[in-house]
């Protein structure tokens, strides 16, 4: 027998329309408890109330204790589904692929409409990400993502519709997998997938976008707050306007690390052009390019990579190496 664990933190998925009102607000009890499903005889549920909290509410901080429960859990569970505001999923589903040292599946999933609303995702998205714990296929994944009949992979899924259910998408190589009536199918995997728990979260790692016309000045505010690194979003293939370089070599000369990713949500950056704030200049200048990540994902990276305390070299390793 399967044993399972449902871990609530809050989110569309664990709020109720107020049909007077129309606003969706959070619920004393989850409206998804008692799932009128047939699971088969092979299972056992659980449940767990761990936050009941917006997802822009969640902060690193929260996805740590979320992990070190997770943790626990999987020592007497043999799968867990998190149920999570969609907002900031990806970010907590990042994480904790990130941290989590186990091959036994982790899923976190959401709604977009909450689950007395018409067309309502949210019981869907539950079962079926159920269904995919129960599958021996989902083991050795990392942390997975299932939305809308589909299985994506933490590091490459992204919210990319304010309010259409078919929000969650993998832009860059796609789902790993689909879900129908019958099968739990993947069909994708992983090429490599390293962990780096954390057992503290205390780094200030801002993130800022880059646009035309931008100059030092926002950069030299951010240095102002004792930034531990900063993660830019570049233009297209990675690069900065020339007027921002000054504060770029004044951050890089005082060894705070820089980790470029690119506003574009496909592609990788790359060090092809060389005129004043290009990615060549970068590149040579130290900047930390990155294989595809957003530039949330690639925040939290670094602050798990600093709160592990690795070195200028170690951090450029886990970036450009790691996929
Ligand atoms: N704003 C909500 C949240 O992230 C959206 C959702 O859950 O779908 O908590």
């Amino acid at each position: 027998m399967k044993k399972i664990i449902i871990v609530h933190t809050g989110g569309t998925i664990s709020m109720l329309e107020n049909k007077e009102t129309g606003e969706v607000n959070t619920t004393n009890e989850h409206p998804l408890s008692n799932i009128p499903y047939n699971f088969g005889e092979d299972i056992f549920i659980d449940e767990h109330m761990e936050f009941s909290l917006p997802s822009p509410h969640i902060t690193p901080k929260h996805m740590l204790i979320l992990a070190q429960k997770v943790e626990e859990l999987l020592l007497e569970y043999d799968g867990v589904v998190i149920t999570h505001g969609t907002d900031t999923l990806e970010e907590t589903a990042y994480f904790l692929d990130l941290v989590l040292d186990s091959e036994k599946p982790v899923i976190l999933t959401g709604a977009m409409r909450s689950s007395n609303e018409i067309g309502s995702d949210a019981l869907y998205n539950l079962i079926s990400s159920i269904r995919v714990v129960q599958s021996p296929d989902a083991y050795s994944k990392g942390v997975l993502v299932v939305m809308n009949d589909e299985i994506h992979s933490a590091i490459n899924v992204t919210k990319t519709s304010t309010s259409n259910i078919a929000t969650f998408q993998s832009p860059q190589y796609g789902p790993i997998g689909i879900i129908t009536k019958e099968s739990i199918i993947f069909h994708h995997q992983l090429v490599t997938r390293t962990t780096y728990p954390v057992t503290t979260i205390t780094k200030n790692v801002p993130l800022l976008k880059a646009y035309a016309g931008m100059d030092s000045n926002i950069l030299e505010l951010i240095c102002k707050g004792n930034p531990d690194g900063i993660v830019l979003e570049g233009l297209g293939q990675g690069n900065l306007p020339k007027d921002v370089m000054p504060a770029i070599k004044k951050i890089l000369a005082n060894n705070i690390p820089i980790v470029l990713v690119s506003r574009s949500f496909r592609g990788t950056v790359q060090p092809t052009y060389a005129y004043e704030g290009g990615g060549k200049q970068l590149k040579e200048l130290g900047v930390i390019f990155t294989n595809g990540l957003t530039g949330p994902k690639a925040r939290l990276k670094l602050m798990i990579a600093l709160e592990n305390n690795f070195d200028i070299t170690v951090i450029r390793e886990i970036f450009e190496n790691d996929y």
